[in-house]
């Protein structure tokens, strides 16, 4: 039951790579688990899905520990606060939401004194939505400068969370102008960034078609959750 879930999904992703003339392995499925109860993901873990991105920390942190026997590879993809950063910093291999000066800081604070390379993505506020993080793209380039002179950190690419749309091909010109703001800064400081992080239950077979590595889905695999 929960491995037909998980390979209906995969059987999707894989036919979003063929459409798109993209291999399987350049996708990333990370399960979105907020919400979802430590042993449902022991469960999902055994059918092979082994990446999960989680929301909030004192949850993350129950989860983690209740599961720590198994070698999930963790994510933080939700709104980070500053001061829960020594939480998690040597617990997930990777932050998608790093999105403002402070918690930049924070993160080269604690990365360092964990004597860690954190690996981070940037997220950006696509839709210029006030209720969601992000950086906003015209002040992308500046931040990104920011982020470049912290040796405490790698930034591996971009993250979105576009605004909902009931048909997913409106989303698409987000997607695209999140890789196209991800090639501008691979073009203005010479290095490569390999991480599209954007997709989600309702849209990631579009956002496979721009380019997406990383697809973050929950509902889809899990359910409803509150
Ligand atoms: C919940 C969540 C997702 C997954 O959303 P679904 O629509 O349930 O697939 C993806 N990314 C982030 C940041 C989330 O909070």
């Amino acid at each position: 039951m929960v491995c037909d879930r998980l390979r209906e999904v995969e059987e999707r992703i894989l036919k979003a790579c063929e459409r798109s003339g993209r291999k399987r392995e350049e996708v990333l499925l990370l399960g979105a688990s907020k919400g979802v109860r430590a042993e449902e993901l022991r469960e999902f873990f055994s059918c092979g899905l082994k990446t999960y991105g989680e929301n909030r920390v004192q949850e993350f942190l129950r989860k983690e520990e209740e599961l720590r026997d198994l070698p999930i590879d963790w994510h933080f993809i939700g709104r980070l606060q500053s001061n829960k950063v020594k939480y998690v910093i040597d617990k997930v291999s990777l932050i998608h939401s790093l999105d403002r000066e402070s918690l930049l800081e924070e993160l080269r604070k604690r990365a360092g004194a964990a004597g860690k390379v954190q690996e981070v993505l940037v997220e950006v506020n696509v839709g210029g939505e006030e209720t969601k993080g992000g950086v906003k793209p015209e002040n992308l380039k500046t931040f990104f400068e920011s982020c470049m002179r912290a040796k405490e950190l790698k930034v591996l690419g971009l993250m979105c969370m576009p605004p909902y749309r009931e048909n997913p091909q409106e989303v698409r010109g987000y997607f695209a102008l999140l890789r196209r703001l991800r090639d501008q800064l691979e073009a203005d400081f010479r290095m490569h960034l390999p991480h599209l992080s954007m997709g989600m239950s309702h849209d990631f077979e579009v956002a496979i078609e721009e380019g997406s590595t990383i697809v973050r889905i929950g509902t889809l695999l899990f359910g409803a959750r509150g």
